[in-house]
């Protein structure tokens, strides 16, 4: 507890500074800095080496804080109340006023915002005067971290400070929705979609127009190990890893498992992971089985198709 206290510390020194620091939220660590300074975002884009054009998700502590920022549509209230804080980004219109970076939105006006979970991230939030602009902790189009570790190979001496919060229990971004119009989800994630459209259905104005934004998020060559993925497959070739949603019997070196017993949680929470032991161990190319498009199952799908994209 102590000892979370000075890390927290730490990092609010870090962050004071317009430095980047990696957080851990519930969905994958973060690379987080000042969201209203233009010099500890444009660290964030440098370091991970990311397009201008992609913009960064900004985390809030609390609606008060959001408030401040960002125009509240219809439909937000109803979201916020049953998923918040959670596994769920809104794209929102910024109010005039806002002290957000430009560079974050590439000076457009609307914006992603979300309110994650992770108990260590909330006290952090809670305890500094702005927003934390945090895309995930990885170097761009490569695979999130979801431990320190995964944060340590990723960016290695060059990030000064990484909280731990231990390993993210998602393991997954962020379902991002955008609020803007005719509410859409723009990417699969942490919150199965149906469970959101069920929810606003009886709020939606059926009369607005989805108002198209393009998320490079959801571009082809994202979230990818850097080797060949085959997905649907009945079996592995030589040397291939292989990657079963549940454990078999048979005990293959090539075989590795999302889950004991099927579950599509612990599956999601185990993918990246499995991803990264398996380029550790040098394998070349892996094989994926079949995964059930169900609940959380639908975002793996999301993110194994752009993973076997070349
Ligand atoms: P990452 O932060 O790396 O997990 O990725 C965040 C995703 O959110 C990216 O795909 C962004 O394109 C998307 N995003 C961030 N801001 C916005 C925005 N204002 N409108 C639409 N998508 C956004
Ligand atoms: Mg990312």
């Amino acid at each position: 507890m102590k000892k979370n206290d000075s890390n927290i510390k730490k990092a609010i020194k870090y962050l004071n500074n317009n430095d980047c620091i990696a957080i851990p939220t519930e969905t994958v660590y973060g690379l987080a800095g000042n969201a209203y300074s233009d010099k500890a975002v444009s660290r964030i884009y440098k370091l991970k080496k990311r397009p201008k054009n992609n913009p960064l998700i900004v985390h809030y502590y609390s609606l008060n804080d959001l408030k401040k920022d960002c125009k509240i549509e219809n439909t937000f209230d109803k979201l916020f109340k049953k998923f918040c804080p959670g596994p769920i980004s809104f794209v929102l219109r910024l109010k005039k006023t806002s002290k957000i970076s430009k560079i974050i939105t590439n000076n457009s006006n609307s914006i992603a915002v979300r309110f994650p979970s992770h108990p260590l991230t909330r006290k952090l939030l809670n305890k500094i005067n702005y927003p934390l602009a945090a895309p995930s902790a990885n170097i761009s189009t490569s695979i999130s971290p979801v431990s320190k570790q995964d944060v340590v190979d990723e960016f290695g001496p060059k990030l000064k400070f990484i909280l731990d919060g231990g390993s993210s229990k998602v393991g997954i971004e962020s379902t991002i929705i955008n609020l803007i119009g005719k509410p859409h989800i723009l990417r699969l994630g942490g919150i199965n979609s149906k469970l959101i459209y069920k929810l606003i259905n009886s709020l939606e104005n059926k009369s607005k127009k989805i108002i198209k934004i393009k998320v490079p998020g959801t571009s082809k060559l994202h979230y990818s190990p850097g080797i060949p993925v085959r997905l649907n497959a009945k079996k592995n070739f030589l040397n291939e890893a292989f990657i079963l949603i549940k454990k078999r019997r048979n005990l293959n070196k090539n075989y590795f498992y999302l889950s004991k017993t099927n579950n599509l949680k612990e599956a999601a929470k185990n993918l990246y992971k499995i991803f990264r032991v398996i380029k550790k161990k040098g394998y070349k190319k892996i094989a994926i089985e079949k995964i059930p498009n169900i609940n959380i199952g639908e975002a793996i799908n999301d993110r194994i198709l752009r993973a076997s994209k070349k």
